[in-house]
């Protein structure tokens, strides 16, 4: 049988699985030699959890860091409806799961599931990375990371003390605001219901001991506040769908010297990071964002380094 590129054998569990687990190691050689991965009672299992998750890149980017690094381990998505988080979370430890991803609807709803829930986790109040050891649950939030990382990556330090635009005050723009914080920028956040705004402004300077947020209604939002920034980000759903767009005051006053990061992710650059980088802007998608928080779980569920361009490539065959 195979299911969404993987050789499933049946398990080998019990009093023979000395031996299984030989033959397991067998059959999982034999099968990456031919390019898929062989499940067998040794593999561990790590999940998506959200609705919906068909469409998500997690599972091939991570089956193809597993089979980069021959790693008997295999991701898989599942659908999990509101009312069955709970469940859903605790049947990880139950089933024996390695860990998880949470994504769209639930990364705030499986906190209150969890044993222990690392910092930002709980500054960001969701959790994007489980992980199950001894049978504890542990939270996580690797966007966080994945923001730093792949701005570091582009800008090093160059950000500390430079002005910095945030559009947006939902789950992805509070892990964004942390990690700006972090990198020392001067940030303002801007978002359609301000008192969300406000509230973000406030949790980051909190969150971030000597940190600058400020924060500011959309209808504030100028072409001249635009082109004083030295980095802006988009941290909505605005340009998800390819009909809904950013602000006009966003897209007309970039310049080349800036740094634009789009959380959206789509197979090329959004419409806003296709022009940005037309005015010569340096651009982030997010794609890369992705990449990064993947990596970031899968250190925390192998302990070994991830192969960031495996990652990437495999975004690109989706
Ligand atoms: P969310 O919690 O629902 O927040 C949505 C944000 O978008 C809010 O600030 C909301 O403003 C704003 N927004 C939505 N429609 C708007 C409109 N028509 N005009 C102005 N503002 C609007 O969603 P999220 O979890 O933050 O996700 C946001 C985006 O980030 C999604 O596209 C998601 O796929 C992406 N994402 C990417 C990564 C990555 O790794 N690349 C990771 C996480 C999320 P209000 O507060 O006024 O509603």
């Amino acid at each position: 049988m195979t299911v969404a590129g993987a050789v499933v054998t049946g398990p080998a569990a019990g009093a023979a699985a000395a031996t299984a687990n030989v033959r397991g190691r067998r059959r999982r050689r034999r099968a990456l030699s031919r390019g898929g991965t062989t499940i067998t009672g040794t593999t561990q299992l790590i999940g998506i959890i959200g609705r919906p998750v068909a469409h998500s890149l997690s599972p091939a980017i991570h089956n193809a860091a597993f089979a980069a690094l021959g790693l008997d381990m295999i991701y898989v998505p599942l659908p999990v409806r509101d009312q069955d988080v709970g469940a859903a979370v605790r049947g990880l430890a139950a089933l024996g799961f390695r860990g998880a991803n949470v994504t769209i609807p639930h990364k705030g709803a499986v906190l209150q599931y969890l044993d222990r829930v690392d910092g930002d986790a709980a500054l960001a109040e969701a959790v994007n990375t489980i992980v199950v050891e001894g049978g504890e649950l542990l939270g996580y939030n690797t966007d966080v990371a994945g923001v730093y990382d792949a701005l570091v990556d582009v800008c090093g330090e160059s950000l500390r003390g430079a002005p910095g635009l945030l559009l947006g005050a939902g789950g992805a723009a509070r892990a964004v605001a942390l990690a700006l914080a972090r990198l020392g920028v001067d940030l303002t956040v801007v978002n359609r219901t301000a008192a969300a705004a406000e509230r973000l402004a406030a949790l980051t300077t909190t969150a971030v001991p000597g940190s600058a947020c400020r924060w500011l209604p959309l209808t504030g939002l100028s072409a001249a506040r635009v082109a004083a920034q030295r980095l802006l980000v988009n941290a909505t759903s605005l340009g998800m769908d390819g009909v809904s767009k950013v602000p006009a005051a966003l897209t007309d006053s970039v310049t080349a010297g800036q740094v634009v990061v789009d959380v959206v992710y789509t197979r090329g650059d959004t419409d806003w990071l296709a022009q940005a980088r037309a005015r010569g802007a340096t651009v982030i998608g997010g794609l890369e964002m992705l990449v990064r928080q993947a990596a970031a779980a899968f250190e925390l569920w192998t302990g070994r380094s991830a192969p960031l361009d495996v990652m990437r490539h495999a975004t690109r065959q989706e």
